[in-house]
């Protein structure tokens, strides 16, 4: 049986700042699952960059603004002492990585450049062109090589095993070979990355963004925190939902209606364009819904105008963005405006981290970290270059937290419980690969989108959200008798596929449940039937804990520290 001091399940951002930590530390024997290879994850998607206070742009900037304008980013759902740790620790993850090899684009004086990202009080987005988390996941892989990582190419997380002393470590498909495989640790870190696919195709994320980890963490008896958190980004391409990253906005895009007015002005008359993300979906679907957009139904947009900026900025500032349009959209932001609408764009909900300066969880043994994680410093909305920020702080704290606990952990667990764990997958892949009918899993998945689109999307209202829960209740049922519709072993990514809908599924029924007892409206989560935001009932943390077949609602008071809660305008 493979075993390892510290095994990272996830080779994002998250995932690889943790197994670098963990490796480089020395004496540890370090692992690195992954379900695909290494750097094919929705950190190498990210385009427009990462936050932290260098004053390069604005030598007034402070880490205090950091810190206020991510509580109010978060309209005060995030805990106020992670934030400020947070913030604190930016600026250093920023030099360290630059330390690393990351390339970061350069101002004319050769520093770091930054730019302005939506919700910020200045500009603290340090960007490589606009493949920031492309090169910062290059540049951890390189790292995590050098510092004996070992990598676990092609092996999907199915569940933790843990045995009345603790965790023992995990049970994972190979997908290389179909067999279910135990992997002992002492240490497991879970950066699995978010759940954006839950609304399948209307999503800026990768497709290995199925809730994988926080599913089996929410099975190990692991609360999801906030699971009805989920951010919509403005700008994803009208007929993909494939990102236009918000360094569009950053460098200057306009968004115009159907009457060709800038229509922010309305919604944000400050900020207009640089305004939260939720406030900007929300302004786009209004202009939709009250008819001033462009086409009809799902296939309704308005449009981001980027032409003003001229070819040369466009080439050198946003050369990504424009391949996308052209190749996805067959549009040239250099001569027309790109059709766009919003697309779910980030899980702020997650596993429930108790201690953020080491990404533990209420299992001893257990860390998270990155998008699959809810510290909380994102509460009810992220700002934009706060992830990458967030998984390089927090990455390396889970590495950290997770290197100390192996290194005090004298146990050496049992197999028990990991080759039970590894019998009970077994049988139920086997039996799920041999059922001959039911319905398919993407037939499943696409509805279960649907519902979770249209129902617990943008806009949501209880009565529509009892029947996206009914429709997600039925949907769980379907999937017991699903068929898998392939019986091979090898690089078979139906079963893959199968393993991510159970997934989807449990975190889809957790957030609805969420979505339907906050009965108020805050960040991302719009209720039209609750406008107002209810800091007397709702200042606090959903928790959505399984307790036998049973979703149970609890729920855990914010951490308010220096700023009250306050409304928020820009
Ligand atoms: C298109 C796009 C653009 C973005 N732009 C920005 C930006 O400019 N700035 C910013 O701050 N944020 C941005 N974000 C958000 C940010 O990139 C992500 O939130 C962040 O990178 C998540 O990192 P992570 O390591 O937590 O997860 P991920 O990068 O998603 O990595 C998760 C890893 O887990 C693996 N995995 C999943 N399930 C399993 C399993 N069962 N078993 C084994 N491995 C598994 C995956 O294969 C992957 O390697 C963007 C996101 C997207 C999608």
């Amino acid at each position: 049986m493979q075993t390892f001091d510290v095994l990272v399940i996830g080779s994002g951002g998250a995932g690889m700042r943790a197994a670098l930590e963990a490796g480089a530390r020395g004496g540890l024997s370090v692992g690195l699952m992954t379900k695909m290879f290494p750097t094919r994850s929705a950190t190498g998607m990210a385009q427009g960059g990462i936050n932290g206070v260098l004053g390069n742009a604005d030598p007034t900037d402070t880490v205090d603004k950091h810190i206020f304008d991510t509580v109010k980013g978060s309209d005060y759902l995030g805990d106020q002492d992670a934030i400020a740790f947070f913030c604190g620790q930016a600026a250093a993850a920023i030099r360290e990585i630059d330390y690393y090899g990351v390339p970061f684009s350069r101002d004319a004086k050769g520093q770091i450049a930054q730019r302005n990202f939506g919700g910020q009080s200045a500009p603290r987005t340090c960007f490589s062109a606009d493949k920031t988390g492309h090169v910062i996941l290059h540049t951890m892989y390189e790292q995590c090589l050098k510092h004996g990582v070992k990598m676990l190419t092609d092996r999907q997380l199915l569940d933790l095993a843990v045995d009345g002393d603790g965790l023992c470590g995990v049970v994972a498909l190979d997908i290389r070979t179909g067999t279910v495989v135990p992997v002992k640790a002492k240490a497991v870190v879970v950066a699995t990355g978010g759940a954006g696919r839950m609304y399948w195709s209307r999503t800026t994320n990768p497709f290995t963004s199925t809730a994988d980890g926080m599913a089996a963490c929410f099975r190990a008896s692991i609360p999801l925190k906030d699971p009805e958190m989920v951010q919509f980004h403005p700008t994803g391409l009208a007929g993909t939902g494939i990102l236009m990253s918000e360094a569009s906005r950053a460098e200057g895009g306009y968004l115009y209606n159907n009457a060709g007015e800038r229509f922010m002005a309305r919604y944000a008359p400050e900020k207009m364009e640089l305004a939260t993300r939720d406030l900007v979906s929300q302004a786009i679907e209004t202009e939709i819904r009250e008819g001033r957009g462009f086409g009809e139904g799902m296939n309704a947009y308005v449009l981001l105008d980027l032409r003003h900026l001229g070819r040369e900025k466009i080439l050198e500032r946003l050369p990504g963005i424009r391949d996308l349009a052209i190749t996805f959209e067959q549009v040239d932001p250099i001569e027309a405006p790109i059709p766009i609408r919003p697309s779910c764009h980030y899980t702020m909900g997650g596993v429930d981290v108790t201690n953020f300066r080491t990404g533990g969880t209420a299992l001893a043994g257990l860390f998270a970290a990155g998008e699959a994680a809810c510290v909380s410093i994102h509460g009810a909305n992220r700002l934009g270059g706060n992830s990458l920020a967030d998984i390089m702080v927090f990455g390396k704290c889970a590495g950290v937290g997770a290197a100390d606990y192996a290194q005090a952990q004298s146990r050496e667990a049992g197999d028990g419980a990991l080759m039970a764990k590894t019998a009970e997958w077994e049988a139920r892949l086997a039996a799920a690969m041999a059922r001959g009918g039911g319905p398919a899993v993407a037939s499943i998945r696409d509805r279960l989108a649907e519902a979770m689109w249209n129902k617990v999307g943008i806009f949501r209202r209880g009565a529509e959200m009892e029947e996206a829960a009914a429709i997600v209740d039925g949907l769980a049922a379907e999937y017991e008798r699903c068929a898998v519709g392939d019986d091979s072993r090898v690089f078979n990514t139906a079963l893959v596929n199968y393993v991510e809908l159970g997934n989807l599924l449990a975190m889809a029924k957790a957030a609805v449940l969420g979505a339907i007892n906050r009965t108020e409206s805050r960040g991302c989560h719009l209720r039209e039937d609750y406008p107002a935001r209810d800091d007397v009932n709702f200042l606090k943390h959903t928790l959505v804990t399984l307790a036998g077949a049973q979703y149970e609602l609890s729920y855990r008071p914010v951490v308010v520290t220096e700023h009250q809660p306050a409304e928020r305008r820009y």
